[in-house]
C-alpha cells in the first residue's frame, strides 16, 4: 500500500527536498512519488508545473 501514490492521485504531491534546484529564480523539483515536475509558487506552496510554452517543451521530441 503506497500511501504517496494515493496523496499523488488526489493532487497532494510531496516535492522531493533533497533534489530542488533553482532556474532563474524559482525553486524546482519533482515529485517524491510520481517524479511530476513541481514548483514552488511561494515560499513552502509547491505545485505540479503547468507547460507554458507549448511548442518548445516535450513537443520538440515528435
Ligand atoms: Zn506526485
Amino acid at each position: 500500500m503506497n500511501m504517496g501514490r494515493i496523496a499523488c492521485a488526489i493532487g497532494r504531491h510531496s516535492v522531493d527536498s533533497a533534489n530542488v534546484t533553482r532556474v532563474s529564480g524559482q525553486r524546482v523539483g519533482r515529485c517524491r512519488n510520481c517524479k511530476a515536475p513541481m514548483e514552488e509558487v511561494e515560499p513552502h506552496s509547491w505545485a505540479v508545473q503547468k507547460v507554458r510554452d507549448a511548442g518548445l517543451g516535450p513537443r520538440a521530441f515528435l
